[in-house]
């Protein structure tokens, strides 16, 4: 048989798949997977039912779990399936386990972890991010099995945990402890964001930088403001003069979607519970993407004597600490040869040209790309990750699946 007859038939398959596209989904979003840093349990219970599962296709399932002292069970879930090619080649789909919280529920339509499907859109936390890149790799395989093709390539799908909450027991532990696991030949695609068209390949990411910026001030009654410090006012003086960062980090690279550096206040802790005392102490964070041009301990510094400045004014001191440091990793190359396998997958089975870019960071795949090992982050995606009712497409799963099975098959 040849690769255009396989790759016929796969998709032939694929198309069938519906009603057990629904069941996954509803057993996976079922199961919470938070992590220990937002009150979670870990991702144990949907580990555990996708090792059932592919054990029940007749897969082995490899466990290569990281210590955990924070989650009840010790550790963290990190699994490894092969699916045997003709060859040791390997196509790599790497997804996650973890979702994030649902957030404020008021504005969810439905339960969160209750599927709801309503026609082509599947609801529930976790849908798309990340098991999209679950479900649209084990489809594959499951549609391999299910004919009894061997494709050229060995599918390998890696399903890891902690990625919501900085990877060190989800990829980072997988790298540092069984880096062996991977190799510069392999193709590695990170099913973790994408676009609407699916025509987004991304393959270089901006640096991120998390600040905190904790501000000391004077408290006082709020009848005495001249007695005082207001952090709070200071706060509202430092975010406006940072928003000069955007002047002094001008540069723009098309690249990228914003092709800026961008520099958000998000976080803000709480400060005094009442109304009638004026704040003494405020902390704010700082979200910062930053291009990779330009040098994080540069912007920091930059951000330090803007901050110092402005809230000097007014008698307020500004102490600036890092709280995530993730310089950008070499981007992979936009002719490497999982960029062009995913090219000719999307054209084939979506009609378009996809186009390999940068984004504002950061994926899992930084990982990787740090290791030398170049992966590129694809996905049919619609940006609901972690919003309120997030969905994904049933449709994109299938047919994502069909673009992994055109990679393994090494097809035309
Ligand atoms: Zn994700």
């Amino acid at each position: 048989m040849t690769t255009t007859e396989m790759f016929r038939l796969l998709c032939e398959r694929l198309d069938t798949y519906q009603e057990q596209v629904i069941e996954l989904q509803r057993q996976l979003v079922s199961r919470v997977a938070l992590g220990p840093e937002v009150g979670g349990v870990g991702e144990t219970a949907k580990a555990a039912f996708l090792t059932d599962l592919l054990q029940s296709w007749g897969l082995k399932v490899h466990h290569y779990p990281a210590p955990d002292t924070r989650v009840p069970a010790g550790e963290r879930p990190n699994l490894v399936v092969y699916l045997p090619g003709q060859s040791s080649e390997k196509v790599w789909v790497l997804s996650h386990l973890d979702v994030v919280p649902p957030g404020d529920l008021t504005l969810w339509d439905s339960d969160p972890f209750t599927l709801r499907v309503d026609g082509d859109r599947l609801y529930g936390r976790g849908t798309e991010d990340d098991h999209h890149g679950i479900v649209m790799s084990l489809l594959a395989v499951k549609a391999c099995l299910d004919l009894k093709i061997t494709p050229p390539r060995t599918i390998a799908l890696a399903l890891v945990a902690d990625e919501e909450t900085g990877n060190d027991k989800g990829l980072a532990y997988l790298l540092r402890e069984h880096g062996q696991l991977f190799s510069p030949e392999d193709l590695i695609i990170v099913p973790d964001a994408g676009s609407q068209d699916g025509t987004m390949i991304e393959v270089a990411e901006k640096s991120i930088l998390w600040l905190k910026l904790t501000l000391m001030g004077k408290q006082s009654h709020a009848s005495r403001p001249h007695k005082a410090k207001n952090t709070l006012r200071a706060a509202a003086h430092v975010i406006v003069a940072l928003d000069g960062l955007q002047r002094e980090f001008p540069l723009q690279n098309p690249l990228f979607r914003p092709p800026m550096s961008t520099f958000e206040p998000t976080k803000k802790e709480a400060n005094v519970p009442n109304i009638n005392t004026i704040p003494g102490r405020g902390v704010f964070y700082l979200d910062c993407r930053v291009l990779p041009d330009y040098d994080l301990e540069q912007v920091k510094a930059r951000i330090q004597a803007i901050a110092t400045e402005a809230a000097g004014k007014l008698g307020v001191t500004v102490a600036v600490e890092p709280v995530q440091w993730l310089p950008s990793a070499p981007p992979t190359a936009p002719e490497a040869p999982v960029v062009k396998a995913l090219q000719q997958a999307v054209r084939r089975v979506y009609g378009r040209e996809a186009i390999p870019q940068g984004i504002g960071g950061g994926t899992v795949a930084a990982f990787f790309r740090q290791r030398g090992l170049p992966a590129a982050v694809w996905m049919t995606a619609n940006d609901g990750a972690h919003q309120p009712n997030e969905f994904c497409y049933l449709s994109h799963l299938i047919g994502d699946a069909k673009v992994l099975a055109h990679i393994a098959l090494g097809a035309d």
